[in-house]
């Protein structure tokens, strides 16, 4: 079934500059970027984007990162993507993520770990919703 989900390309990925790297992979998994923006996320952004993680006890460093350059958003589409996307990405810490995966090549840490993905279809809807509006979205 073909399907959208939500990607960032968080601010070690920015910073690196590894934009096309990640996207290269992104679309050789034969997911394709239907909308696209570089933005420099607030810490009410960002904490409203993570508030699922308000009480963990990293949150605060993880608003932190999250807000210290910019991050590229982006939906992709493609069959099952929210999954298909999970495992592009590899796992959270890079230090478990399979060969090939976007955090087994460039992660520098569980924290700095280069991307994020939606992990189920109705978050990757509220997702989406908070940072493109549906006429960015072309698919
Ligand atoms: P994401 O939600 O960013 O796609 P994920 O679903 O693989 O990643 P979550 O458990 O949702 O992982 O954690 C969200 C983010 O919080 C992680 O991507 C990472 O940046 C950060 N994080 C998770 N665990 C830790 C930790 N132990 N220490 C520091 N940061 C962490
Ligand atoms: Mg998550």
């Amino acid at each position: 079934m073909t399907e959208h989900t939500f990607s960032i390309l968080k601010p070690d990925a920015t910073r690196r500059n590894l934009t096309g790297a990640v996207n290269a992979v992104i679309e050789a998994a034969g997911l394709r970027i239907v909308a696209q923006k570089r933005i420099h996320m607030t810490s009410a952004q960002a904490g409203k984007f993570y508030e699922v993680h308000s009480e963990r006890p990293f949150f605060g460093e993880l608003v932190e990162f999250m807000t210290s350059g910019p991050v590229v958003v982006q939906v992709l589409e493609g069959e099952n993507a929210v999954a298909r996307y999970r495992e592009v990405m590899g796992a959270t810490n890079p230090a478990n993520a399979d060969e090939g995966t976007i955090r087994k090549l460039f992660a520098e840490s569980v924290g700095e770990n280069t991307v994020h993905g939606s992990d189920s279809q109705e978050n990757a809807a509220l997702e989406i919703a908070q940072f493109f509006s549906g006429l960015e979205i072309v698919g």
